[in-house]
């Protein structure tokens, strides 16, 4: 069928993405054809696009990881759970199900898993071919809602619950405290009892990240922000932190952990080799913990939260296809408040 994507046909800077007619294949056995409804932009949209995030791209390549939509045909209908008109969610990261480390309860680290707008074509489009392993409903939420949840909402939940075990009455930090994955933690934290301390970069979002559940706001304008962090729990420094920036980042956040605290490691936008000092680690028994997307139950657990109204996904600004680049300089900006979605 004849549709419409955001097409890149090299890697660069925002101008290579275009809004252009294409062709889908009708969807194959395992497979829907979805409508976008729509769909989040992600960090990591902008470092697949310029080549910064070191994973290979087969051109021409629509982007897209994180997107609601409708299906619309499914390719073997006979038997199964979905039919058109179905709303659903796409997970981020579909595991294949059987390696070693799907079956071992670590999906999200599935080495054959497959992921939309990296693997195959993504969701800045008005239609999307789709693996029906890949699919879950979703509750009655706006789509720009839906769309805002899986990435920021699932990474946030593993990095705080599965990698730093996080409990009630621990302090915990959170950098770039007012963005998607930060907002998401920030929520996700206080939903667990934990005592929260968001960093900002600008004094205007300090009210937005207090609203999503932090006791406490530091502003990381000045050298003295980790000072400032371990002030407020009284000298003894913070048990978890989720640092997705890098670079300056990492290392105040490092700093500002007490000790056998876990820095929690989901990204690193702002530098991707910041200075570790090994004497604090190993003195203070410092664990640094990666953490690669989310599993599907996180996914389908932060959709069962937000439906209940106890996590509440911020969408910053809502663009269409055609200001897809638009969407890029949002994000590329920092300004954004939650999360920038394209809707079709
Ligand atoms: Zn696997």
């Amino acid at each position: 069928m004849r549709t419409q994507a955001v097409v890149m046909r090299e890697l660069g800077d925002e101008s290579v993405l275009h809004l252009e007619d294409v062709e889908l294949a009708a969807p194959g056995p395992g497979e829907v054809l979805l409508r976008v409804l729509a769909v989040a932009v992600n960090h990591l949209d902008l470092e697949l696009r310029d080549g910064r995030s070191r994973m290979p791209l087969t051109f021409p390549h629509v982007l897209g990881r994180e997107l609601v939509g409708e299906v619309v045909e499914v390719g073997d209908p006979a038997g199964s759970e979905w039919s058109a008109g179905d709303r659903v969610v796409l997970l981020p990261h579909v595991p294949c199900g059987r390696c070693r480390h799907c079956l071992t309860g670590s999906a999200n680290i599935c080495l054959a898993g497959w992921m939309p707008g990296i693997h195959g074509w993504g969701g800045y489009a008005r239609h999307v071919l789709a693996p029906v392993r890949g699919l879950r409903h979703v509750p009655d939420l706006p789509v720009e809602v839906l769309a805002a949840l899986p990435i920021s909402f699932g990474t946030a939940w593993r990095a705080l619950h599965s990698a730093a075990s996080v409990v009630t009455g621990d302090w915990v930090l959170v950098p770039g405290a007012g963005g998607g994955l930060g907002h998401a933690s920030v929520q996700v934290a206080a939903l667990a009892g934990a005592r929260v301390i968001g960093l900002v970069r600008s004094a205007a979002k300090a009210d937005f990240v207090k609203a999503c559940g932090a006791e406490h706001v530091v502003l990381t304008d000045t050298d003295g922000w980790p000072d400032e962090v371990r002030g407020l729990t009284d000298g003894r420094g913070v048990d978890v932190v989720v640092e997705h920036v890098g670079g300056d980042s990492f290392e105040g956040c490092l700093a500002a952990l007490a000790p056998r605290g876990t820095l929690v490691v989901a990204g690193g936008h702002g530098g991707e080799h910041p200075r570790l000092d090994v004497i604090e680690v190993f003195r203070n028994e410092l664990r640094v913990h990666g953490v690669r997307s989310q599993r599907p139950d996180d996914v389908e657990r932060v959709l069962d939260l937000a439906a209940a109204g106890r996590l509440r996904p911020q969408v910053d600004q809502v663009f269409s296809l055609e200001q897809a680049a638009d969407a890029h300089r949002r994000v590329a900006s920092r300004q954004a408040v939650g999360k920038v979605v394209l809707v079709p």
